[in-house]
C-alpha cells in the first residue's frame, strides 16, 4: 500500500479522496485545518490541525511514510500551498497539486480588481453601499474599517465575534448556490456591490453570473501567488497523473 496525504478543505480534495481510496493499492488520508465546525463527511481516514509549518508537515511526511503529498487546498490558502511544496523538498517526497482555474470576466462582468481583502473595504468608496460580503469568516473583519455601508454576510459558521459595524445582516449556508437563488438573495437584500474571491469552479460561481445579469459591481479579490509544482486542474487530470508520480525518480526520468 502507498501512503497518500492530501491537503484539503475543499470539495475537490474530498473528491479526489474518494476516487483515490477506490484503489486496493494506495492508502489516502485527508488533511484538514480544523477551521469549520462540522464539516461535511470526507469518506476517507481524516486528520486535522496545523502541522507546525513546513518543518512539521516534513517530519510528518517523514514519520507516516507518505509515499505522495497532493495539495488540494484551496486556492486563496496560500501559506498550507507554500508549506506544502517546501515540506515535500525537505522530506525528499514528491508533491502534486490540484489547481482550480480561476474565473475570467465575459461581457457584462463588473469587475474590479483588487490584491487583497483590505483594499476591498477601501475600493467600496466613502459613500453608503449595500455590500454582499461573500469571503470567509476570516477576512470579513477587514471591513470594520468601512463601517458606513450596509453588510450581508455569507458564511458557513457564525461570524463571532460580530463586525463593529453598525449595519450588518448575517446568514449561514454551505455551498453550492445556484444563480437563481442568488439573484434572488441579491435583489431582497437590494445589494449593489459584492465582494468576492476568483475561486473558480461550478460551486460559487451563480453570485457572479447573477451580478452580471443584474449588473452588480464585484470587486474581485485576485488570487496570491502559488508556489509552481506539478499540478492538474481537474480532479481526473489529477488522479490520472498519481501513478507517474509515485513511481521512484530516476524511473520517473527527472
Ligand atoms: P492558510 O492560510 O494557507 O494556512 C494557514 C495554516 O493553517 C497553515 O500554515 C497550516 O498550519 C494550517 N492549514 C491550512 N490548511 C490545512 C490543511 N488542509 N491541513 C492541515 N493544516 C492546514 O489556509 P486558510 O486560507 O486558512 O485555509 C484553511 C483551510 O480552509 C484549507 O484547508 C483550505 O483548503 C480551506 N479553505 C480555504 C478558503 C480560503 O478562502 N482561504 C476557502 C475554502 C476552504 P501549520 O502551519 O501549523 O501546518
Amino acid at each position: 500500500m502507498k501512503k497518500i496525504l492530501i491537503l484539503g478543505g475543499t470539495t475537490e480534495a474530498r473528491q479526489l479522496a474518494g476516487k483515490l481510496a477506490l484503489r486496493a493499492d494506495l492508502s489516502v488520508t485527508l488533511s484538514l485545518a480544523g477551521r469549520t465546525e462540522s464539516p461535511v463527511a470526507q469518506g476517507v481516514p481524516v486528520r486535522t490541525g496545523g502541522f507546525g509549518g513546513a518543518h512539521g508537515l516534513a517530519a510528518y511526511l517523514k514519520e507516516a511514510g507518505t509515499a505522495l503529498l497532493i495539495d488540494a487546498t484551496h486556492p486563496y490558502a496560500a501559506q498550507i500551498s507554500a508549506n506544502a511544496a517546501e515540506a515535500a523538498r525537505q522530506a525528499g517526497v514528491p508533491s502534486m497539486a490540484l489547481r482550480r482555474p480561476g474565473w475570467e470576466p465575459v461581457e457584462g462582468d463588473r469587475w474590479t480588481l483588487v490584491d487583497i481583502v483590505a483594499e476591498a473595504a477601501k475600493a467600496l468608496g466613502g459613500a453608503p453601499r449595500r455590500v454582499f460580503l461573500a469571503l470567509g469568516r476570516q477576512e470579513v473583519g477587514a471591513f470594520e474599517a468601512a463601517p458606513q455601508h450596509h453588510y450581508l454576510i455569507r458564511s458557513v459558521d457564525p461570524v463571532e465575534p460580530r463586525l463593529a459595524v453598525p449595519d450588518a445582516t448575517y446568514l449561514l449556508a454551505r455551498g453550492p448556490f445556484r444563480e437563481a437563488d442568488e439573484r434572488a438573495l441579491l435583489a431582497e437584500h437590494r445589494i449593489n456591490v459584492i465582494v468576492s474571491k476568483n475561486s473558480g469552479g461550478e460551486a460559487t460561481y451563480g453570485k457572479i453570473a447573477a451580478a452580471r445579469a443584474l449588473g452588480i459591481e464585484v470587486i474581485m479579490v485576485r488570487r496570491p501567488a502559488l508556489p509552481d509544482v506539478p499540478s492538474a486542474e481537474t480532479v481526473e487530470a489529477l488522479a490520472a497523473m498519481v501513478d507517474h508520480f509515485l513511481e521512484p525518480v530516476a524511473e520517473r526520468g527527472v
